[in-house]
C-alpha cells in the first residue's frame, strides 16, 4: 500500500475512535450512565486509579468497570510489545491534539518548536502527574483527579459549558490550554502532562520494539525530524529509544530514503502497515475475545426485580427514587441517610443533587456512610 494511503488509514482510524468516544459520552450524559458508559469506564488511566482497590479488595472504585481494567491490561501489553502505540495509533485526545496541530501550522506557515530549555524541564512534568494522580487516586480510592481531567471536562461538554466550568473549571481551563498549545506545540498534553503517556514511555523502554535509521542509507534530508510530532530528534539517532516515541509511523511514512528509516521488532524488520495492523489486531482483537467471553463490561450490571444494593453501589446516573429503591429504603429515610436537602426532587440523578444543593458530593456521602 503506497504510504499516504497508510497515512489516511492512520488517521481514518484516530477519526472514528473520536466519534465513537464523542458519541458515547453524549449518549452518557442525555441518556444517563445506565444505558452508555462513562468516559472513565473508557479510559485507560481508570484501570490505573483502581488497580490498588482492585488487588486490596477485589472490587473497583467508582465508575471503573471489569472492561476498564482489561482495557488498561491490553494497552500495558501494546506498550511492552510496540511502546507507546496507544498514544500515537489509538488515543482520541492524543489524535484531537495532531489534529489542532494540523491547524496551526495551516494558520502559522510552520511549525514552532519549544525552546530546549523549556522543553526538558516540561517533559518530566508527566512523571509527576503519574505519581501524584496514582497517589492519590489509590488512596482515596476514587477518581480524585475528575475536576481537573481535560479529557472528562471534554466528555462532560453535552452538559453545557456552565456545567462543566462548576463541576471541573480546572479540567476545562486545561482542555483550553492543551488545544491552543497544540495549535503551536503538537501534542502538547501527551509531551508535557498525560499520565498514561508517562507509563506507557517507562514500560516500553523493556520493548523490543525500535524505530531504527541506516546511517549509510539515510539522505539527511531532515524529514522525520520536520513530520515528528514529539519533536524527536530521528535524523541524527542510530535508534529511537526514548521514552517519548509514540510509535506514530509518521517519521516512518515520511522518508523518502528506501530502507533508511524502518520499524525493528527485535531483529525482525516490520512495515507502517504491519505496524498498526497488529497494533489492532492485539487491541481491537483482545476487545471483541473479552467481549465474546462477557467479561468486558463497562456498565453497572442492571438489578433484577426485587434486587437490592448497599448504600455504596448507590450509582450518580440513578435518580434519588430509584436509589431509595433499590437500596430498600423510605423515600424518607433515604433523604435522611444521604443528607439531601428536601427541597431536590425525588426525580434528581444522584450525580446532580449538587447542582441544587452546592457542594453536596455523592461519593463523599457514600465514604461518610462506610465509616
Ligand atoms: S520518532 Fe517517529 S514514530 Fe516516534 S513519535 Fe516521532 S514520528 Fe512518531
Ligand atoms: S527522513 Fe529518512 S532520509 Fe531523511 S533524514 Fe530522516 S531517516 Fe534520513
Amino acid at each position: 500500500m503506497k504510504k499516504k494511503y497508510i497515512k489516511y488509514l492512520r488517521w481514518s482510524i484516530l477519526i472514528l475512535i473520536i466519534l465513537f468516544i464523542t458519541t458515547e459520552s453524549y449518549l452518557h450524559i442525555t441518556q444517563g450512565g445506565g444505558k452508555s458508559p462513562s468516559v472513565h469506564a473508557l479510559c485507560p488511566f481508570g484501570g490505573l486509579e483502581s488497580l490498588y482497590q482492585a488487588f486490596t479488595t477485589g472490587s473497583f472504585i467508582s465508575k471503573i468497570f471489569a472492561g476498564t481494567m482489561i482495557l488498561f491490561g491490553i494497552t500495558l501489553l501494546l506498550a511492552f510489545l510496540f511502546r507507546r502505540s496507544f498514544c500515537g495509533l489509538l488515543c482520541p485526545f492524543g489524535a484531537i491534539q495532531e489534529f489542532f496541530a494540523k491547524i496551526g501550522q495551516k494558520i502559522f506557515k510552520k511549525r514552532f518548536i519549544m525552546p530546549i530549555k523549556i522543553d526538558r524541564p516540561l517533559r518530566h512534568l508527566k512523571y509527576l502527574v503519574l505519581i501524584i494522580t496514582v497517589f492519590y487516586a489509590w488512596k482515596t480510592a476514587g477518581l480524585w483527579m475528575s475536576p481537573y481531567d481535560p479529557w472528562s471536562a471534554y466528555a462532560h461538554l453535552p452538559e453545557g459549558l456552565g456545567s462543566v466550568w462548576e463541576e471541573s473549571a480546572v479540567g476545562l481551563i486545561l482542555l483550553v490550554v492543551t488545544l491552543i498549545g497544540s495549535l503551536l506545540y503538537d501534542r502538547f498534553f501527551c509531551k508535557y502532562l498525560c499520565p498514561m503517556g508517562a507509563l506507557y514511555g517507562i514500560l516500553g523502554k523493556a520493548s523490543p520494539f525500535k524505530v531504527v535509521r541506516d546511517e549509510l542509507t539515510c539522505i539527511n534530508c531532515g524529514k522525520c525530524n520536520r513530520s515528528c510530532p514529539m519533536n524527536i530528534d530521528v535524523q541524527h539517532s542510530q535508534e529511537v529509544k526514548t521514552a517519548e516515541c509514540i510509535n506514530c509511523q509518521i517519521c516512518v511514512l515520511e522518508c523518502p530514503k528506501p530502507g533508511a528509516l524502518e520499524n525493528k521488532e527485535g531483529p525482525k524488520a516490520l512495515q507502517p502497515l504491519p505496524v498498526i495492523t497488529l497494533v489492532m489486531v492485539i487491541f481491537f482483537g483482545s476487545l471483541l475475545t473479552f467481549k465474546a467471553a462477557g467479561v468486558y463490561t463497562v456498565l453497572p450490571t442492571r438489578l433484577t426485580a426485587g434486587e437490592t444494593i448497599d448504600y455504596a453501589e448507590v450509582k450518580g446516573y440513578m435518580t434519588i427514587k430509584e436509589a431509595a429503591e433499590a437500596t430498600n429504603t423510605e423515600l424518607d429515610q433515604f433523604y435522611k441517610t444521604f443528607k439531601i436537602p428536601e427541597n431536590v426532587s425525588q426525580e434528581t440523578m444522584m450525580k446532580e443533587i449538587s447542582k441544587a444543593a452546592p457542594g453536596y458530593s455523592l461519593d463523599e456521602m457514600k465514604k461518610a456512610l462506610q465509616n
